[in-house]
């Protein structure tokens, strides 16, 4: 592990906050005023950052426009044993942000390339979301193209993993839509604006949550997480409380079979416990 104190000449990928500036790590701040060269994806937003915190060390671009062409200079540079870190706007750069060829060529080369780890919009709405968190698919974001989206979605719909994907306010309310074709009544979280004023987690089922952000378009930045199919499992209470309510209005052979349909669980088991209820009442 390289020192924050004395850095070691490499690339260091260093993560920066997603909207809350306080969330940048003590050695971020340190690796950023010790490096030669700071990379940014955008100037002016690192520049925000620099001056929250005193950092006066010389920036230059690296973005998907330039990136192909100043690369070879800055292994150069890391070849002769300069310290560069390479931010993004937010979060951890190569997490759908540049950066990616370059620690690819750097390390191609030998050159040393360190994290420095902070801020990652997924996992901080993967962490607080109550989404099942022990396997998990980052899908980033998806193909902006209908036909493309769906394509890419059909592709995930066995994977048994909360399902992790950025997206634009904008594109909130047809992603949605999408996801409830492809995955159906499966529960989500939309988590937006985290670590901002107007966080917010709203959970539901896709088919839900589409049709509300189609009544009232969200604003600020999102992340969606899809659960896995496993955990749509029904246990005894959910059958239990379909059960009762649809007992309220039909008999037990319908009432078993919407409750079969409705919650995926085998028409056998639901017929017992209709029947179960209806004498218990
Ligand atoms: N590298 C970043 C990271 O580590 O999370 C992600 C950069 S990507 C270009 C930007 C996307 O990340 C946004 O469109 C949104 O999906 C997500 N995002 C970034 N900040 C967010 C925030 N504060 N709340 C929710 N989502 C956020």
């Amino acid at each position: 592990m390289a020192s924050a104190i004395h850095p070691e000449p490499g690339l260091y990928v260093t993560a920066t906050p997603i909207g809350n500036l306080a969330d940048m790590t003590y050695r971020a701040v340190e690796i950023l005023k010790k490096a030669d060269l700071i990379l940014c994806e955008d100037t002016r937003q690192t520049a925000k950052l620099m001056s929250a915190y005193g950092i006066d060390t010389p920036r230059t671009p690296y973005h998907e426009h330039n990136a192909a062409k100043v690369r070879p200079g800055i292994l150069k540079k890391l070849q002769d044993g300069a310290v560069i870190a390479l931010v993004s706007d937010a979060g951890t750069p190569l997490i759908s942000d540049p950066g990616y060829k370059l620690v690819r060529e750097a390390r191609d080369e030998g050159i040393a390339v360190f994290p420095v780890p902070g801020a990652n919009a997924g996992i901080a709405a993967l962490s607080a979301s109550g989404a099942p968190s022990d396997r998990f698919l980052f899908a980033g974001f998806l193909p902006v193209k209908p036909g493309a989206r769906a394509k890419a979605l059909s592709e995930m719909t066995a994977v048994d993993a909360t399902l992790v994907f950025y997206e634009t306010a904008p594109r909130l309310a047809g992603a949605l839509q999408a996801m409830a074709e492809a995955f159906g009544e499966r529960r989500a979280v939309v988590a937006r604006e985290l670590t901002k004023l107007h966080e917010e987690f709203r959970e539901g089922t896709l088919p839900d949550l589409a049709a509300a952000y189609a009544e009232a378009p969200a604003k600020g930045e999102i992340v969606i997480l899809v659960f896995p199919p496993e955990a749509q499992e029904a246990g005894e209470g959910d059958i239990d409380a379909f059960l009762a309510d649809a007992l309220a209005t039909m008999s037990v052979k319908e009432a078993a079979a919407a409750a079969a349909d409705a919650l995926s669980v085998p028409r056998k088991a639901a017929y017992a416990r209709a029947l179960a209820l209806k004498d218990a009442k």
